[in-house]
């Protein structure tokens, strides 16, 4: 997915644009980079493969070093960025997040045709090089965000920094959040709302979707208003937002709350035990805790002093192990329990059985799964969503395929309705297959009414396959 996170100030940044980008860290896992400006230094930019070690400690020195007035960083899960552009709109710095599905198509027809081209490195072309380009086409910034908004398939929310302030733009529907915070002398823009709190801003506005406004020292000013079709990922509040976090007014813990007691309400076993799957399934398990009266416990825990991210070899095989060797059994507390154990998600399962067999192993008598969201049967097109990119890693589609003999689409439509018996035979058939007591799935219009906006402003894209 990634993050991001701007200051404006009268005085140095560097302090507050260091704590704002390392609290996006639960957002990627790849690069992290930080560009600063100033009227007399210009431009600075450093970037850190974050792969092995956090944000925090590969930038430890560029904190002390990098100076200016504005700043923008990032956490990337994709491509090396911020980059630094220069064009007939003057040098900018320029950092994005989002999935832009017809990289090939915009570099044929519009660069190739024109003679321009470009760099193509292991992992393809830079998307926020292309984002970049595409606003080189245009004879003003704000005509160029525009064009790059309108002609990219997908999503892309951005931050654009030159000697004026920073320059956000928010995906033309809003796939992501993009806030600004406020105090004396400063104003900050980011990705999630609470990366600001504890450096002293306070909430100043939302942008909409596709807004595009400036960040200066003094505050934000619109430059292009908002359109009327906003599709926030209901996933943020799901798996990907921190419990801290709150998009569209709504805070993630209090939605997974909500998500688990939903479950808990239409549910009928009886464990001993409800837990969570670390971290993103706490939230959830807390909720259905709360609504059935059963006791939560944490019949494993993340080992969290030494282990994040440090020490993860290249090899697959190792990954694994390693990631498992994270969780620490508890045995007293699961030896003999009937344990229900929620997820946010289940994607390929793979994950969800290993954590499985692994409560199995350490004595548990049963193990009912529930997943805080419904099937995913379509992959996601509008972000860069790590845990899968095809509709077949998905275990639902796998099942479906199985079943019918097809990967068709139509005949996926007739698994979404949670009451028909295809439905209930396709969760069985996973059931079956990653050994679970019993399993059950979120419904999806508890999950609209746990998030508590309106409908037709949530994407459920990866649930229904409505865009
Ligand atoms: S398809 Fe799913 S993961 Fe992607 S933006 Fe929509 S809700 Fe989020």
């Amino acid at each position: 997915m990634g993050g991001f996170f701007g200051v404006a100030s009268k005085s140095d940044c560097i302090f507050d644009l260091f704590f704002g980008v390392d609290y996006h860290s639960h957002l990627g896992t790849k690069r992290g980079g930080m560009a600063v400006y100033s009227p007399e230094l210009g431009f600075n930019r450093q970037i850190h493969n974050i792969e092995n070690s956090p944000f925090r400690t590969k930038f430890e020195k560029e904190v002390l070093t990098m100076k200016g007035n504005f700043g923008i960083g990032c956490i990337s899960d994709t491509e090396p960025q911020p980059l630094i552009v220069r064009s007939h709109h003057g040098t900018f710095a320029i950092t994005t997040v989002g999935k832009i599905n017809n990289i090939d198509k915009i570099v044929d027809k519009i660069f190739i045709k024109n003679h321009s081209h470009f760099l193509e490195t292991s992992s393809g072309i830079n998307a926020t090089e292309l984002i970049a380009a595409l606003i080189n086409q245009k004879d003003n910034l704000i005509e160029g965000i525009r064009y790059a908004q309108k002609v990219i398939d997908g999503s892309i929310t951005m931050l654009l920094m030159n000697e004026k302030g920073i320059y956000a733009a928010r995906d033309r529907f809003g796939r992501t959040p993009l806030v600004v915070g406020k105090k004396e002398d400063s104003c900050c823009v980011a990705f999630e709302e609470f990366s600001y709190l504890n450096l002293g801003y306070s909430d100043l506005k939302e942008l909409g979707p596709g807004e595009i406004d400036i960040i200066t020292p003094d505050g934000a000013k619109m430059l292009a208003a908002p359109g009327d079709k906003l599709r926030i990922c209901s996933f943020l509040w799901v798996y990907y937002g921190y419990p801290s976090s709150k998009y569209e007014g709504q805070a993630v813990e209090k939605v997974r709350y909500n998500c688990g007691k939903h479950i808990a309400m239409r549910d009928n076993v009886k464990p001993d035990i409800v837990a969570g799957v670390p971290d993103s399934g706490i939230g959830h398990a807390i909720g259905y805790s709360n609504e059935s009266h059963i006791p939560y416990a944490r019949p494993f825990v993340k080992y969290t002093p030494t282990w994040p991210r440090s020490f993860m070899p290249t090899i697959q095989e190792k990954r694994n192990l390693i990631a498992k060797m994270k969780l620490i059994p508890i045995r007293q507390i699961i030896e003999g329990k009937n344990i229900l154990l929620i997820d946010d998600s289940i994607v390929r399962g793979t994950q969800m059985r290993e954590t499985t067999e692994y409560l199995y192993s350490a004595g548990a008598k049963d193990v009912h799964v529930r997943s805080a969201c419904p099937p995913i049967l379509y992959a996601c097109k509008y972000l860069n969503f790590s845990r899968s990119t095809s509709d077949m890693d998905l275990i639902a589609r796998r099942v479906i395929a199985k079943r019918e003999g097809t990967d068709s689409l139509e005949i996926v439509k007739e698994y979404l309705d949670p009451d028909s018996v295809k439905y209930n035979e396709m969760v069985e058939e996973i059931r079956a297959q990653l050994n679970f007591t019993t399993l059950r799935y979120n419904r999806i219009d508890d999950l609209i009414e746990s998030i508590g906006i309106d409908e037709c402003k949530i994407c459920t894209y990866c649930f229904n396959g409505k865009e």
